[in-house]
């Protein structure tokens, strides 16, 4: 294999690529030859740099990842199921594991939590050091592209629709951004928890793609008013759901979208951050609003668990749009920042 390089941001706006010495991890930690990494909207965002936030610059982006543990720091274990000289996937979320907060499951609450490629070194590398708590066996049959694309978004979907908005078989859910990472998720686990998706899109071609994912209704925004089509297809009622993720653009749709006693749960603001709420709608349709971030590091085993139960038909997959070589990193950047892809963007060592 080529030598060791990594993707560096020496100041935000710039992404360069170097070759570096990879470290050796210390104890409790192991290192990993990342065979495949996956981008996320934080990715763009730690590399361009967010209003208010400070990174710890330079930095090496990206959350996701899988490949083969090839070293172990002193008196590490390994999570069952893995060897060194085996394969693993990263789950991204880190935290200092003896808090109350991380004792008590809720690590996406420790005061001292954040995500690997925002906080420390990602995975936009050959190699990267991870706990051994944050490596998780992959599911049989998938490669290491479908196992990098898998573990953020099927995390933070999971947490909103389980964990908060505590989606019930028969219930409605609104999923803005059907052909995204995370929304292509949401789509596959609100079915597989019997509920019944609707997607919202912004082209023909993502709403075929979500017809093959077998939601039950698709909104092309580009085309209708999304509001009004729920009206339509609900019997005026509204859904129960509403998945956001995309913020300014899309709020007053998703208030206007909601039943009465409907839930909101947002994970994030691609479209900004700044939105109006009518109160009035708050308390006379007795909503719910709900914030969550990432989700609890537990929940990925209990995914696999659910994967575990069907290997040769999984209810649920990550979607690969498109595979670029990892040195091709920026350019994969630029693809996921085009808005064009359906489902993840990988990247390949
Ligand atoms: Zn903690």
């Amino acid at each position: 294999m080529s030598a060791p390089f990594r993707f560096r941001i020496p100041e935000h706006g710039v992404l360069a690529k170097e070759s570096f010495e990879p470290a050796e991890p210390g104890p409790g930690w192991v290192r990993l030859e990342l065979k495949a990494m996956a981008l996320n909207h934080l990715d763009l965002w730690t590399t361009q740099g967010i209003e208010g936030v400070r990174l710890p610059l330079p930095l090496t982006p990206g959350c996701d990842g899988a490949g083969v543990i090839v070293a172990l720091g002193p008196g590490t274990v390994l999570p069952p199921g893995l060897e060194l000289g085996g394969s693993a996937m990263i789950a991204p979320g880190l935290s200092c594991g003896v808090c109350a907060d991380c004792l008590r499951g809720d690590d996406m609450r420790c005061a001292r939590y954040g995500v690997l490629g925002h906080v420390l070194d990602g995975t936009a590398a050959t190699h990267v050091l991870v706990p051994a708590a944050n490596l998780l066996p992959i599911p049989p049959n998938w490669d290491f592209r479908q196992a990098a694309a898998f573990p953020l978004v099927f995390l933070t979907a999971w947490e909103m629709l389980v964990h908060k908005a505590r989606l019930r078989p028969g219930e409605t859910v609104l999923v803005w951004g059907g052909g995204s990472g995370v929304g292509t998720a949401a789509i596959q686990l609100a079915k597989f928890l019997g509920a019944r998706p609707i997607a919202v899109v912004s082209s023909t071609a993502k709403a075929m793609k979500c017809w093959e994912l077998g939601t039950e209704h698709v909104i092309d925004r580009s085309r209708e008013d999304v509001a009004r089509k729920v009206r339509e297809l609900t019997g005026k009622r509204g859904v129960d759901v509403v998945f956001e993720h995309t913020g300014a653009a899309t709020w007053d749709a998703s208030i206007a979208s909601l039943a009465k006693g409907g839930r909101l749960v947002t994970c994030g603001t691609t479209t900004g951050f700044d939105a109006r709420l009518n109160l009035r709608a708050l308390f006379a349709k007795q909503l719910t609003l709900m914030g969550s971030y990432m989700g609890r590091r537990e929940h990925l085993w209990t995914l696999l668990g659910h994967l575990g139960t069907n290997p040769t038909n999984p209810p649920f997959r990550p979607l690969v749009d498109r595979v670029f070589p990892l040195a091709d990193y920026p350019a994969a950047q630029a693809h996921l920042q085009a808005g064009q892809a359906f489902g993840k963007v990988v990247c390949e060592a």
